[in-house]
């Protein structure tokens, strides 16, 4: 099977393929669509057998659960057994938008698509080719991001066709993302809202709004015993096919210890690859130098993560070697993703000097 690619933007819908979109998706097969994270890979989310061809599409572990998506807060209440008053603040400030909320799941939801869980992930996303496609399906479409599992997430419908060209049923081409990583997951089956994976939504904008948020702990220690509540987030992740590592420490020593590394792949007649911040990127004379965006629009960052992540795939690059990116607002998020997609390998410029 070939998946027949629709292309339309968010607005100039084309109604009749949303029509057919929705068909597709009640029939149990699958769609993969726009959203303003990242690209999503929907199936009926009340079905069971939707969910499983989705894991089986994704190679997704089963246990990972998806999040469904809706398109009216009316659907939430027939999902969750309660939504606490937090929540239904954060629904109102946040939503339609990049945040998923974690409830107990009602009888509706098939463990299928919860991977085993008692609880259930939902999202209203505020892209308009997402929501008419959510209604057209009946209101439920659960739908992780439309990547071969472990591969970093889509941000273009030419990644979905990458990875899951032969494996689904329709893409719909609504042109590149907006923010460009996966949303906030916060977790509400306990007293204190729980952030378990940070997105464009921060902590702080949590806690300006609620109070009281704490970070899942397995989150702030990933190298620890502690695992990070959402399953997902345990798993190597995002990760391009060569070996990542961040380099962090004061600029100008980041940038002599990577253009060491440079030059010692160029004597061995290797090349490696760079990840740079525009302020700096022209800094590094030697490998391949992809600049990922401004430190001062930091949203840049963000949106070109997976696509650069992606690019040195196309490259014969030995290694590749990041900066860190701290930004002010959404640097947790960026580097959440970066220290998975290098498996936590971070090389410290100060430590590097101290020793010596
Ligand atoms: P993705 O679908 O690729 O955006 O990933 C969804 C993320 O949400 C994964 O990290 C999941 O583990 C997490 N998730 C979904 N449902 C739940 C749940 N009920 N409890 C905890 N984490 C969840
Ligand atoms: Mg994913």
């Amino acid at each position: 099977m070939r998946a027949e690619i629709v292309s339309m933007t968010a607005d100039r819908l084309d109604e009749e393929a949303i029509a057919r979109a929705g068909e597709i998706l009640k029939q149990g097969g699958l769609v993969a669509f726009p959203t303003e994270t990242v690209y999503g890979l929907g199936g009926n989310a009340l079905d069971p057998e939707a969910s499983k061809k989705i894991y089986a599409a994704k190679g997704r572990p089963s246990d990972n659960p998806l999040i469904v998506h809706i398109a009216d807060m009316e659907s939430l209440e027939r999902l969750v057994t309660e939504v606490p008053e937090k929540a239904r603040i954060l629904a109102e400030k946040f939503w339609p938008g990049p945040l998923t909320m974690i409830f107990p799941k009602t009888e509706v939801v098939p463990f299928e698509t919860t991977g085993g869980l008692d609880s259930v992930a939902v999202r209203f996303p505020s892209d308009s080719i997402a929501q008419a496609m959510i209604r057209a399906a009946g209101g439920y479409v659960a739908a992780p991001s439309a990547n071969t599992s472990g591969r970093p997430s889509p941000t273009t419908a030419q990644h979905v066709e990458e990875d899951l060209g032969d494996a689904i049923d329709m893409i719909i081409d609504g042109g590149p993302v907006g923010i460009g990583l996966e949303s906030t997951i916060v977790d509400f089956t306990e007293d204190v809202p729980v952030v378990l994976r940070p997105g464009y939504i921060s902590l702080e904008m949590l806690k300006e709004t609620l109070g009281e948020v704490r970070m899942d702990k397995g989150l702030i220690s990933p190298d620890s015993s502690i695992r990070p509540k959402a399953p997902g987030m345990k798993y190597r992740h995002y990760a391009p096919k060569a070996d990542l590592a961040i380099v962090e420490g004061e600029t100008d020593a980041v940038v002599e210890a990577v253009n060491g590394f440079a030059a010692a792949a160029d004597e061995r007649g290797e090349q490696v690859g760079i990840i740079a911040a525009e302020e700096t990127v022209s800094r590094y004379p030697k490998g391949i130098v992809k600049c990922i965006g401004s430190r001062e629009e930091e949203e840049t960052i963000a949106h070109n993560l997976y696509e650069v992540l992606r690019e040195f795939d196309q490259c014969q690059v030995s290694e590749i070697y990041s900066e860190a990116f701290y930004t002010p607002k959404m640097g947790q998020a960026i580097m959440n993703r970066l220290l998975k997609a290098a498996g936590h390998k971070i090389i410290s410029v100060q430590e590097e000097k101290e020793k010596c």
